[in-house]
């Protein structure tokens, strides 16, 4: 690349606002205040993602919230260059904690992703909405 020649600005879309339910309630709530959570089940020990109430590895009611540092690597993405707002990516991150988290990247141009970059949670505002997490490299 030529030191004339510009990057691609980086990605981001408009978001539209999540879907809140009693049982997601306490994670958008942590969200708008800047805190990612998930849920660890209290008997066999293992996180989960998405946050829901029954344990998806042994069917446990026994779950818990957990504060994550939301950090992780790139399992796996997707640029989606045809968008009435410009190019944007999803794609799975494996949290340090265990779980894949289907999510938006942000903060680094389409060609900037590789699987296996170490990325970290942020929060995008919604469109009337809690914030959403989406991730960007570290
Ligand atoms: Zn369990």
């Amino acid at each position: 690349m030529s030191e004339t020649e510009t990057r691609p600005a980086p990605m981001t879309r408009p978001i539209p606002p999540p879907a809140v339910s009693v049982e997601t309630k306490p994670f958008w709530d942590a969200a708008a205040e800047g805190r990612f959570l998930i849920k660890r089940c209290v008997a066999c020990g293992q996180a989960h993602w998405y946050p829901r109430t029954y344990c998806p590895f042994c069917d446990s009611g026994e779950t818990v919230w957990e504060e994550s540092p939301g950090e992780g690597v790139i399992y796996t993405y997707s640029v989606m260059h045809r968008s009435p707002s410009g190019p944007y990516a999803i794609g799975y991150v494996t949290l340090d904690e265990g779980p894949a988290v289907l999510t938006n990247f942000v903060g680094v141009a389409a060609d900037g992703l590789a699987i296996g970059m170490r990325v970290k949670v942020q929060f995008q505002p919604t469109e009337g909405g809690p914030p959403a997490p989406v991730f960007a490299p570290v």
